[in-house]
């Protein structure tokens, strides 16, 4: 076996070593039929029970919620920012965001190019480094629907519980923390998130939604930019990327192997706390700027005492293997993204490699 570098990326992220080395194996003649899944029609047989099997096997990970369809959308979840608005935004209805970091803006910001937008809670004064309080969630009673964003990826916060929003659709984008942990999807109306960090490779788009919620689309919007077209046309409208939802399926297959969600909650529970004890242990060294209710179990950002020393940090960092530890670009600092596929092993790399930096440099 080849060596595997310890893989902290935001996303494109670590994927199972089983998940890769499953695909590698059936690459090249995929179920005995003398071609790999991308070289077939995706209106053939074998494309389809994939396709098929991937839908299913994601809403029997949610425990079957009635009345639920799972769409296979491109375009990123940066064009759900559109859609979503585009589609539900109708006239005389205000779109209601929570305002909780970088991608909750930016999501925000497209919805303005749409209609009326207002901000339900908002932690910008704290400079994003919590999730809002939701005790004091204002929601128009004209709200087309309420929107999240249960993990900020870049800042490294957490939804821990999910406002209620009576008769206003809950619609999330649960790009960087989907299937991390159990949840009862009922509370949502309206579920998206590129696949790229827990649900596989780039290219394809997941959307969970109520059936109701999607099936009538305004008739004004292009046709692909419609989810009653995805919905009406069971996501093979057009050309699907048919090798993304095949490792999504393997991806899923691998949590089911894991304990489903339960299995991968503990798990990343584990992890996280790890890489949690040793910030809160270093004596300040290393510190955590978010606030200990909104710590993200996927995202864990940290800064050192200067900038310089952060660099320094990167460096012997690299030089020791470790990939993806520098913060995003537009916030500074370090983060680990430890998403599902990344294991255990590795956090207890990186907490040893973050002990011993310690001590050389504390
Ligand atoms: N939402 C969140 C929370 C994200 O982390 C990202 C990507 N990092 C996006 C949206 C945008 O996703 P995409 O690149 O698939 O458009």
């Amino acid at each position: 076996m080849s060596k595997r570098a310890y893989n902290f990326n935001a996303g494109p992220a670590a994927l199972p070593l089983e998940v890769l080395e499953r695909a590698q194996a059936e690459f090249v003649d995929f179920r005995g039929t003398g071609m790999s899944i991308m070289e077939m029609s995706h209106r053939g047989k074998v494309y389809e029970e994939v396709h098929h099997e991937a839908e299913s096997r994601l809403l029997s990970l949610l425990g079957n919620p009635e009345g639920y369809k799972v769409l296979f959308l491109q375009g990123g979840a940066s064009t759900q920012f559109a859609m979503i608005p585009m589609n539900f935004l109708t006239e005389g209805k205000t779109a209601s965001y929570v305002l909780s970091g970088s991608w909750a803006d930016k999501a925000i910001k497209e919805a303005k190019l749409i209609g009326e937008t207002h901000i339900a809670a908002s932690s910008e004064a704290d400079k994003y480094m919590s999730i809002p309080d939701l005790s004091s969630i204002e929601i128009p009673d004209n709200a087309a629907y309420l929107h999240v964003t249960s993990n900020e990826t870049i800042e490294g916060t957490q939804y821990q519980q999910y406002p209620k929003t009576g008769n206003v659709p809950l619609i999330a984008d649960m790009s960087s923390d989907i299937l991390c942990r159990q949840f009862d999807a009922t509370q949502f109306d309206f579920i998206y998130a590129g696949a790229q960090k827990n649900l596989g490779p780039s290219g394809v788009t997941v959307v969970i939604a109520k059936e109701e919620m999607i099936a009538e689309s305004p008739k004004h919007i292009p046709t692909m930019l419609r989810y009653s077209t995805h919905l009406k046309n069971d996501s093979l409208y057009n050309t699907p990327p048919s090798f993304s939802v095949y490792m999504v399926n393997e991806v899923l297959k691998w949590i089911d192997e894991k304990g489903g969600l339960a299995g991968v909650e503990q798990a990343n529970r584990k992890k996280a706390g790890l890489i949690y004890d040793i910030i809160d242990s270093s004596e300040g060294f290393y510190r955590g700027p978010v606030d200990a209710g909104s710590r993200s179990m996927m995202n864990i950002t940290f800064r050192l005492a200067s900038e310089e020393l952060e660099k320094q940090f990167i460096k012997e960092s690299e030089q020791a293997g470790f990939i993806g530890l520098k913060g995003h670009r537009s916030v500074g600092g370090l983060r680990a993204s430890i998403y599902n596929a990344v294991p255990y092993d590795t956090c207890k790399a990186l907490v040893d490699f973050m002990t011993d930096f310690q001590k050389s440099h504390g």
